[in-house]
């Protein structure tokens, strides 16, 4: 299987693609088709572990690596997680909660970035680079800290991630500041994701920076859903947890199935959509956004529009204007036409948004986004909690209120699955105000209180943060960003 560029370039191996990332176009990697899966693959993998399942997924793609090698990766990857690394659990008829936070840094991040490591090394071999690989990394929170849990003194590899200084919670900054690793570097910058983000790009597209680094013996990657091998890992949960739906006997042979997927940079409920195109039963895709409400606005209108304010709200991972991963969505919706993307994306960087028509919704008519108040998401949260005894966190909350709006138009009778993005320690603070009503100031009482009324444990991720020594408290000015990066790798501008 090639990869081939939403911008028009050359087709490469997926080696290639993982290893560089971006394409040298500006382009994002994507599978030149979608390998088909049926019912019968389905019964089948619902026999076999987690690991076998994904490794099973991987190969439909990485034709240009062993089975048997995916699946050791895999087996290595996941065995970081507490148990199952995606379990679901039933509500109710109609609902079940896919929670995807049980490895190593409490967000579904982690389903890809242990993976992308193993990938990432063996694309290394594969296309015999000798430079050492130079991995930056824009965070909304959680990448971050997983990208940084996952390539922790990995050999031959450095990486860089770039936080908003002032858009993540008090516990995902802690964990950034005290990761640990020879070749881990942090910086707060001023600014938001979107910030973050458009400066990393800025890094890859900058052919003299890129030379530089060159030089001095790094070539460039991306731990971020830009990067096919994030993208991939994300693939495979959505048709475990179909399989184990069909292996419990929830859902008959073909039965259509809802996801609700919490959204910001798009790749999560990306990796969704392509699932369906693979041929997973899927009805509704839900994509559930927070007041920054871009993208509930795009299935609406057709129209795409930064020109808004953005909000800092309780589900920062989600404070996204600028949803990269939209670039591969509009690849499909264009019939795969590279023209369109750059018409598109031209339209974005000129003016701020650009305008589909209604046809094009009908393309994708999978997609039915909605959106969910900082209000609403509190009250899902302590809702939640009342009637069914499960605590959510703020991202996931966004998604069940989202669920319920569209129940509210579409009550298809179908079953529908949460995914539940983050741990609800992450975000103590906020969930204990949902649930009780006040807000507890110090973070880790607020944990240690969320845990006493709800019965839940802590996870032993969120209390070591207590007792460790800060290692990185460096902030960028945003003009800086590339000057610093460089010197850190013995360059200049
Ligand atoms: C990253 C993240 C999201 C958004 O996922 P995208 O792939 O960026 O759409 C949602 N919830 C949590 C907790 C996250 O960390």
């Amino acid at each position: 299987m090639k990869f081939i560029s939403t911008r028009g370039g050359e087709a490469v191996s997926g080696a290639q693609a993982i290893l560089s990332g971006i394409a040298p176009d500006g382009g994002l990697y994507v599978p030149e088709y979608f390998p088909a899966i049926d019912s019968a693959f389905l019964r089948e993998i619902g026999n076999l572990s987690y690991p076998e399942r994904a490794a099973k997924i991987f190969s439909l793609f990485l034709d240009d690596f062993e089975i048997s090698e995916l699946e050791y990766w895999a087996e290595q990857a996941y065995a970081k997680f507490e148990g199952d690394p995606a379990p679901l659990t039933k509500i109710d008829d109609a609902t079940y909660i896919m929670e995807l936070w049980h490895g190593p840094t409490l967000a579904f991040k982690d389903l890809a970035l242990t993976m992308m490591p193993y990938l990432l090394t063996g694309a290394r071999e594969r296309c015999e680079e000798n430079k050492q690989t130079l991995i930056l990394v824009a965070t909304s929170g959680d990448t971050g800290m997983a990208a940084l849990a996952g390539f922790a003194d990995v050999a031959n590899t450095e990486i860089v991630v770039l936080y908003p200084n002032e858009g993540v919670s008090k516990l995902q900054k802690l964990q950034m500041q005290t990761a640990q690793g020879d070749n881990v570097h942090v910086f707060a910058i001023e600014g938001n994701f979107d910030d973050a983000q458009t400066a990393v790009k800025d890094i890859f597209n900058d052919k003299e920076v890129v030379e530089k680094l060159y030089e001095h013996g790094f070539s460039l990657s991306s731990a971020n859903s830009i990067n096919w091998g994030r993208l991939q890992p994300q693939i495979a949960y959505y048709i475990s947890a179909y399989a184990d739906l069909l292996y419990a006997g929830e859902v008959e042979e073909g039965e259509q199935v809802n996801f609700v997927v919490p959204t910001g940079n798009f790749g999560n409920v990306l990796a969704a959509y392509y699932a369906l195109k693979m041929g997973l039963p899927i009805a509704n895709l839900i994509v559930a956004s927070n007041k920054n409400n871009v993208l509930s606005e795009f299935f609406e209108s057709a129209e795409y529009n930064i020109n808004r304010p953005f909000y800092k709200t309780i589900s920062p991972s989600m404070d996204i204007l600028i949803s990269s991963n939209f670039e591969r969505l509009l690849f499909e919706i264009g019939g795969r036409s590279a023209e369109f993307v750059k018409e598109m994306m031209a339209d974005l960087n000129s003016q701020g948004y650009y305008c589909l028509d209604q046809a094009s919704l009908e393309k994708i008519a999978e997609f039915k986004g909605y959106y969910s108040t900082e209000e609403e998401t509190l009250d899902s949260i302590a809702n939640f909690f009342e009637i069914y005894g499960y605590l959510i966190d703020p991202h996931t909350a966004v998604g069940v209120s989202c669920l319920y709006k569209h129940m509210a138009f579409f009550d298809n009778g179908g079953k529908n699955i949460v995914v539940s993005t983050a741990s609800p320690y992450k975000f103590a603070q906020d969930v204990y105000k949902a649930i009780v009503g006040k807000w507890e100031s110090d973070t880790f009482k607020a944990v240690d209180k969320l845990s006493e009324i709800t019965a839940t444990p802590i996870p032993e991720e969120i209390s070591r943060l207590k007792h460790q020594a800060i290692l990185h408290s460096e902030e960028l000015e945003r003009q800086d960003i590339k000057k610093s990066i460089l010197e850190l790798f013995g360059s200049t501008l």
